[in-house]
């Protein structure tokens, strides 16, 4: 396909600028995104003329902004091919979706003597929930390793469930090595046994075209800063059999359906009862024009993009001396890294020294640096709107560090 490189750039202002005394680099898009103009004016458009409290008035502006949020309800239950936008709640971003999941699923069924699997890959945003579950109700969590190559070492799941396994949570991409997760399979052996499934899609959304019920787990996370929208903003799609049944985990407006004194307070029909208080409905409608945006660019031309500039920096990388590359050879997004001994935190703030912002440190994933036996990594993320220059000059970047430090 013809992918306009300069055109897509030019819709990303941020793009343009210098950051000591060279053109931006912006390789960190793993950690947050950067937006286009179209959803930074869908926003401040918002704000300009269509904003008022939803859900609770019944004057025009009330109505239409409570509309337009709904709509994306709407839009995001397409984008993820869900059977119906009440499967979708807006959350904050993957970190609440899944605390949501963990507080509310996780506090009502689990018990003493149960277990659920994460993986060694995970962010921390999905061990720590449910380790804070698991402390209350007495479950244990069991942990599926990873193997040399970054991949996650898919036999021995078996071994791991037994009678007392109530959920697989896993993450469909890893942020730190790029692995892509076979999650429908790993889905279908964890629901032949019974379990409950949760995918972590922070680092998979932005990548290619997802399909829940292809997938078929029961719920599904991410972020909307990470696909090129505002920040604050999340969604959690919800199996809707086990959404109707979960009980709600934060109180408050809006996730009522009456509210008794002293006792007896109902609730609201799910997904509302799960969205306590009033929603950032600016950054909601910012997220809807991200989707457009995407969208009209295309998952298909925006993975064909992806892979061939990950394979094109991968092939410059090659030459720099004593650089240590993590992870499968198929990966998505992003490219973990060493240089010699170097802490990653040194090569970093040389390359910023050249105008290139890379991510360095642990990536929220100490069980992965674990697993690798280093402090930290250094890690390139490439999205659709970054050049095969900008990778030129990652690698040139990195030679001349090893030139002036050694190995
Ligand atoms: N999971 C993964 C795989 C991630 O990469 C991230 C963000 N780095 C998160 C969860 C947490 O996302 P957020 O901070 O947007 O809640």
């Amino acid at each position: 396909m013809n992918f306009d490189l300069e055109r897509i750039r030019a819709d990303f202002p941020i793009l343009k600028r210098e950051v000591n005394g060279h053109p931006l680099a912006y390789l960190d898009s793993a950690a947050s995104a950067q937006r286009p103009l179209a959803v930074i004016n869908a926003e401040s458009h918002f704000y300009q003329h269509g904003y008022a409290a939803v859900h609770r008035g019944i004057h025009s502006l009330s109505a239409q902004a409570t509309t337009d949020m709904e709509n994306v309800r709407l839009q995001a239950a397409r984008f993820l091919n869900a059977s119906s936008p009440e499967e979708i709640v807006f959350v904050k971003g993957t970190t609440e979706g899944i605390n949501l999941v963990a507080n509310s699923w996780g506090a009502s069924q689990l018990k003493a003597g149960d277990n659920l699997i994460i993986t060694e890959m995970e962010h921390h945003a999905n061990i720590v929930p449910w380790q804070m579950v698991a402390q209350r109700t007495g479950a244990e969590i069991r942990v599926l390793p990873l193997n040399d190559n970054g991949e996650l070492a898919l036999e021995a799941l078996a071994e791991l469930i037994d009678s007392r396994t109530r959920l697989l949570a896993v993450t469909h991409v890893s942020n730190v090595l790029g692995t892509v997760n076979p999650v429908k399979a790993l889905v279908a052996q964890a629901k032949a046994a019974g379990l409950v499934t949760l995918v972590d899609g922070a680092q998979a959304v932005m990548h290619g075209k997802v399909d829940v019920q292809d997938i078929d787990c029961d719920f599904y996370v991410f972020s909307s800063h990470k696909i090129y929208g505002p920040n604050g903003v999340g969604i959690l799609y919800g199996r809707k059999a086990l959404l109707d049944e979960m009980p709600p985990w934060e109180g408050g407006g809006s996730m009522i359906d009456q509210v008794l004194l002293p006792t007896g307070t109902t609730w609201n029909k799910a997904p509302w009862r799960f969205e306590a208080g009033t929603p950032n409905t600016g950054g909601i409608i910012g997220f809807g024009a991200a989707l457009n945006y995407v969208e009209s660019i295309g998952l298909d031309a925006i993975q064909q993009r992806e892979q061939a500039l990950m394979r094109y920096a991968l092939d410059k990388l090659a030459s720099v001396p004593d650089l240590v590359i993590y992870g499968p050879q198929d990966r998505a997004g992003v490219i973990a890294f060493n240089l010699g001994k170097h802490h990653a935190y040194d090569v970093g703030s040389f390359l910023d020294q050249y105008g290139i912002a890379i991510r360095t440190g642990h990536h929220c994933a100490m069980p992965l640096m674990r697993r690798f036996a280093v402090p930290a990594m250094c890690r390139a993320s490439f999205a659709f709107y970054n050049s095969e220059e900008e990778a030129d000059r990652l690698a040139a970047g990195l030679t001349r560090i090893h030139r002036l430090l050694g190995g």
